[in-house]
């Protein structure tokens, strides 16, 4: 029995949206494919040949896309799945995997590579100063796949252990309370002014960082391009005359409430 010769799957991180923090290998994976599956807004980020082409879908339709993409891969393809940010933080490369695991067997002998990418939480750290500078963690608040009774358990215990916070999809249309929400549960568990950074469209023309005290933390200063960092009880703000402040934590713990 003959094989078909299996392709090659690449999945990349395009960065948070400005070209300058893409990564040149990622720009590489770019070249080198000729098939690129992904989200609508990130299949228009590429500049592509007349040879490449594009096959854009919808935010929901991650699993299906994933088996599209692995389908043509194992047909010979060079198939390129792009995501926002880092395709490994709550994106496409995980995607790729579960369609692995429970795909027909060929789909294991595909070349599957995965490229980094700078994801949202670093983008919006950088611009803020350093507040993931101590133990930090990412958790998203959408509960499409998970329940909302595991999001407010991992909020307290993040909280209780003295994390900085990264939220990704921190709220949508569809999911309007439940950033006010989690404020709620961390003004329970946490000094009321530890600093919350809303950090919109990072890396693009129309990024907005703010900084505001916990108590003063309102679920409509996010929208779905939002990444929210809440600070843990050692973070710290630098006040400086005619410049945003410096939002960081210290490298050491000082021994905080947590
Ligand atoms: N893989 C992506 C995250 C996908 S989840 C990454 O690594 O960044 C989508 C969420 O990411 C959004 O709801 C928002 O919380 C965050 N996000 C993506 N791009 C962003 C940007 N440029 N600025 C701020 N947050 C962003």
């Amino acid at each position: 029995m003959t094989k078909s010769a299996a392709g090659s799957l690449v999945v990349v991180g395009l960065g948070p949206g400005s070209p300058d923090q893409m990564t040149p290998e990622a720009a590489a994976a770019i070249v080198g494919s000729e098939d690129f599956f992904g989200y609508f807004p990130y299949i228009d980020r590429l500049s592509l040949r007349p040879d490449q082409r594009r096959h854009a879908s919808d935010n929901r339709e991650e699993l299906a896309r994933a088996k599209a993409a692995l389908a043509m891969a194992a047909e010979g393809g060079k198939v390129c799945v792009v995501s926002g940010g880092d395709p490994g933080v709550f994106a496409m490369a995980a995607a790729v995997c579960e369609a692995i695991e429970d795909g027909p067997a060929e789909w294991r002998d595909i070349d599957v590579s995965v490229i980094p990418g700078v994801t949202a939480m670093l983008a919006v750290a950088a611009r803020a100063g350093a507040p993931l500078g101590h133990d930090f963690c990412a958790i998203s608040l959408s509960n499409n796949l998970k329940p909302w009774e595991i999001i407010e358990k991992r909020l307290v215990a993040a909280a209780e252990a003295g994390f900085v916070m990264a939220f990704y999809n921190p709220i949508s249309k569809a999911r309007p309370h439940q950033l006010d929400a989690a404020f709620d549960i961390l003004r329970t568990h946490l000094p009321a002014d530890v600093p919350v950074i809303f950090g919109r469209a990072a890396g693009r023309a129309d990024e907005v960082i703010r900084t505001v005290a916990l108590k003063d933390a309102a679920g409509n200063m996010a929208d779905m391009a939002t990444c929210v960092i809440v600070g843990s009880p050692e973070t710290r703000i630098i006040a400086r005359d005619g410049r945003p402040p410096l939002v960081y934590s210290p490298r050491s713990y000082r021994g905080g409430s947590a």
